[in-house]
């Protein structure tokens, strides 16, 4: 043995200790069940985007066929992309071929750029590229640090591949029919639904226990419900936030009640003549109990709602 040679295997074995523990502690997988054969849900914690914690709100997720994987939804953090490809690789060495984004909120799509390389396609609504464009420098600025290099506003991937109607991927032996929506939670909304397992990934068309935050429009929203509530062969529902049900009509009910009375509200205001501050007070308020981060959420819905309907 030359000398120095046992020093030299001595520090190799220990810098590979080292990336060993920081692999396990930088990659740990994210936590997912199994809903159905092969369709994997993390379900996100009921937080403020300003918490300690908001990378990790949003529920998430993948489907794995015979040939590769989709991804659904990413999180809000490339950490948490990376925790989410680590649980993949956990229950498949198959190739990530597609990462599909349900609109362009942070909380979904910040864990995209783990996911680049390898010829993964991104996907979403048409609407996606425009969606992440404006929020681009505000993501960068108020999330810097969920991004990697941190504020790098180049980390925030732009879809490749756009979905206008309705458009089917095929992962082997099971297929994906993604849905492009009109203005509803936001102008980007795409469904999907996994026919093997009847399992409808709603992103945010569909919040539960949360308070729905509205962005684009609350009636094209309810008009969206009702055509969602008739989709056939729906047996799992997985919504953008809170827990995962079987039953859709019931979790669609709950939220239009939300919206229902939200748009009647501020309806009848608007004909009274009333104030936007008297109506973010009242508007909507006999929902407030059934709902969670209803401060955070519900004065800035009234006044999108307002806004909307002062024109009808
Ligand atoms: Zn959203």
């Amino acid at each position: 043995m030359l000398p120095g040679t046992r020093f030299r295997i001595a520090l190799a074995a220990i810098a590979f200790f080292m990336s060993a523990n920081s692999f396990a502690s930088s990659h740990a997988p994210l936590e997912v069940d199994e809903l159905a054969p092969g369709v994997f849900v993390h379900v996100g914690a009921h937080k403020a985007l300003d918490a300690q914690g908001h990378d990790d709100i949003a529920n998430l997720g993948f489907v794995v066929g015979t040939r590769c994987v989709a991804v659904i939804d990413t999180g809000g953090s490339v950490r948490t992309g990376r925790a989410l490809l680590a649980a993949v690789r956990v229950r498949t060495a198959l190739p990530v071929c597609h990462v599909i984004s349900t609109h362009g909120h942070v909380d979904h799509v910040l864990g995209n750029a783990a996911f680049r390389g390898d010829g993964t396609a991104f996907t979403g609504h048409a609407n996606l590229a425009a969606s992440l464009e404006r929020s681009r420098e505000l993501f960068a600025r108020d999330y810097a640090d969920d991004l990697e290099p941190a504020g790098d506003a180049s980390a925030i991937v732009a879809p490749t591949n756009a979905v206008t109607g309705t458009q089917q991927l095929d992962l082997g032996g099971r297929t994906l029919t993604l849905r492009a929506w009109p203005l509803s939670h936001t102008d980007a909304d795409l469904s999907v639904f996994d026919d093997a397992s009847g399992t409808l990934w709603t992103g945010d068309l569909l919040f539960r226990e949360r308070l729905p935050a509205i962005e684009g429009s609350a009636t094209g929203w309810l008009a969206v419900d009702s055509e969602l509530a008739r989709l056939p062969g729906v047996r799992h529902v997985v919504p953008g936030h809170g827990a995962i049900t079987a039953d859709l009509a019931g979790a669609l009910t709950r939220q239009d009640a939300y919206l229902r009375t939200l748009v009647d509200d501020i309806r009848a205001a608007l004909k009274r003549g009333d104030a936007m501050q008297d109506v973010i007070v009242k508007a909507g308020h006999a929902q407030r109990r059934d709902w969670q981060l209803w401060d955070e959420t519900h004065p800035r819905n009234v006044a999108r709602v307002y806004q909307a309907l002062e024109w009808e």
